[in-house]
């Protein structure tokens, strides 16, 4: 999971960057970068967020009315400074690039580029697989100059060659802005324009938010699978360059879209107080009773309120975060997820004590931060602690760019609800059903047909993910999430 963002058409496009790059600071709290163009590149990166990254004098440095910006989370790749987005490439013309996903054959890529491209790869990052397959290309199909054909050849080889999900943004120096998406559109992608003294700019991000924050009017994104490419004169070049196979990522509604995000025309919160409702009556079935529905801030909020509306119970504010403690999903590693959850969250006693409780979490992945939380609810003086989770068991590693897990550090691999009720302390768990949660999304949006299921389900959209892939996908990951 990351977020980008690419300007063009303004006399200086980074503060435009660096604000958007703040919208998207959720997706990304690993290293952040930005390049701009402006007959040459000037390029920023660092590790951290974005506000300590950059500064004054980065701004007067950062030129130019085209450019990208990028936060990080590791995914492939060694996790250090080198890695951060967006990268570049001096031939052809002048390339950079970022993305949000995740090459599933890496690995095999890497290796042809090498044995029969003669290129070495100077970071772990998976996004310099695409610049490199994309550049070659581009450098055969444009060798007497650059045009949109050459440029929509380079997009048709890297659906070709490159599997797995991914959202690209970048520039071609002198040319213009790019932005495409994988046939299947696992990752969001966002298009928006705006006019600026007479001028008008156009931007791409990966969230719908990070567009609407800086006043940009958004523009329909087609199907998966077209290129798009913005002119420094301003046309807007559309052009289907594969066949849409859309399986937009059901997880994104669940956990890691801002709710005041629009994904493929769907409004995220409203599709969270949908997921609430629907686990509502998953709950009421089982016959279980609460007194209270408690959030795990934040990304449950928005459902837990929906859930307790529709079972007729107070929803309370029981679990206090410390704002300020990144999200535990995105710590760079074990200890420090641990440390910080401790210092993350804080109960209110009044609202556990002598109650049945119901907490109510995005999802369950390893078990570890569910136990800690029902720990900190029992100590509050809870009576019974029951525990929801607006997604269904997740049981398959995503291939596609979130570090969720490794299959076998799944909790609920292999369990029984009673039993991953036991392993993290809680009375009961209540799962929501899968087709409740695709069905949360898609009864407002018949339009979206199919989505990305696979860490519930196993059925991996892309269909090409082998065993070894998978095997290997769990070797790379970096970040286990708590
Ligand atoms: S496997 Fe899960 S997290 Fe990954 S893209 Fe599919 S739905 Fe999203």
């Amino acid at each position: 999971m990351c977020g980008f963002i690419g300007v063009v058409g303004l006399d200086s496009v980074v503060r435009e960057i660096y604000d958007g790059l703040l919208a998207i600071q959720h997706r990304g709290q690993d290293a952040a970068g930005i390049v701009t163009y402006d007959g040459r590149f000037h390029v920023k990166k660092g590790e951290g967020l974005v506000r300590d990254i950059f500064s004054a004098a980065n701004f007067e440095r950062l030129k130019g009315g085209l450019g990208v910006g990028h936060v990080r989370y590791p995914t492939v790749g060694s996790g250090g400074g080198e890695d951060a987005q967006p990268f570049t490439a001096t031939y052809p013309f002048g390339i950079a690039m970022a993305h949000n996903g995740n090459v599933a054959n890496y690995a095999d890529l890497k290796r042809e580029l090498a044995e029969q491209g003669h290129r070495h790869l100077y970071s772990g990052c998976d996004v310099e697989i695409v610049l490199n397959v994309f550049a070659a290309t581009l450098a055969i199909e444009a060798k007497d100059g650059f045009t949109i054909a050459a440029y929509h050849a380079a997009v048709g080889e890297v659906y070709r060659r490159v599997r797995g999900a991914y959202s690209v943004v970048g520039f071609v120096a002198g040319k213009g802005l790019f932005a495409f998406r994988d046939p299947f559109g696992i990752k969001p992608i966002a298009f928006g324009k705006k006019e600026v003294a007479g001028k008008t700019a156009y931007a791409v991000a990966s969230e719908s938010v990070v567009l609407t924050a800086l006043d940009f009017e958004l523009l329909p994104w087609g199907p998966p699978g077209e290129a798009l490419f913005v002119d420094l004169e301003g046309n807007v070049h559309v052009e289907k360059v594969a066949e849409p196979k859309p399986h937009p990522c059901v997880f994104e509604f669940v956990y890691f879209a801002r709710p005041d995000s629009y994904l493929e025309g769907a409004s995220v919160y409203r599709a969270r107080l949908a997921m609430g409702v629907r686990l509502a009556r998953t709950f009421a079935a089982t016959g279980l009773e609460a007194d209270v529905v408690i959030p795990v801030p934040d990304s449950a909020r928005t459902a837990a309120l929906a859930m307790a509306h529709e079972l007729g119970i107070p929803y309370r504010e029981g679990l206090v975060k410390n704002r300020y403690v990144g999200r535990t999903f995105i710590m760079a590693n074990d200890g420090e997820r641990k440390r910080s959850l401790r210092h993350k969250l804080n109960t209110i006693e009044e609202e556990f004590r002598g109650k049945d409780v119901l907490l109510v979490d995005d999802s369950i992945v390893r078990g570890n931060t569910s136990r800690q939380i029902v720990q900190l609810a029992r100590a509050a003086g809870a009576r019974k602690v029951l525990f929801a989770s607006t997604a269904p068991p997740l049981v398959h590693p995503c291939v596609y760019g979130i570090d969720m897990s490794t299959r076998r550090e799944f909790v609920a691999r292999g369990r029984t609800h009673e039993e991953v009720a036991r392993e993290i302390g809680a009375d009961a768990v209540v799962y929501q059903e899968l087709d409740d949660l695709v069905r949360s999304v898609t009864d407002d949006h018949p339009e979206i047909r199919q989505m990305c299921t696979a860490c519930f389900s196993g059925d991996y959209p892309t269909g090409d993910i082998t065993p070894e892939m998978l095997l290997q996908i769990e070797d790379e990951r970096l970040v286990p999430r708590a």
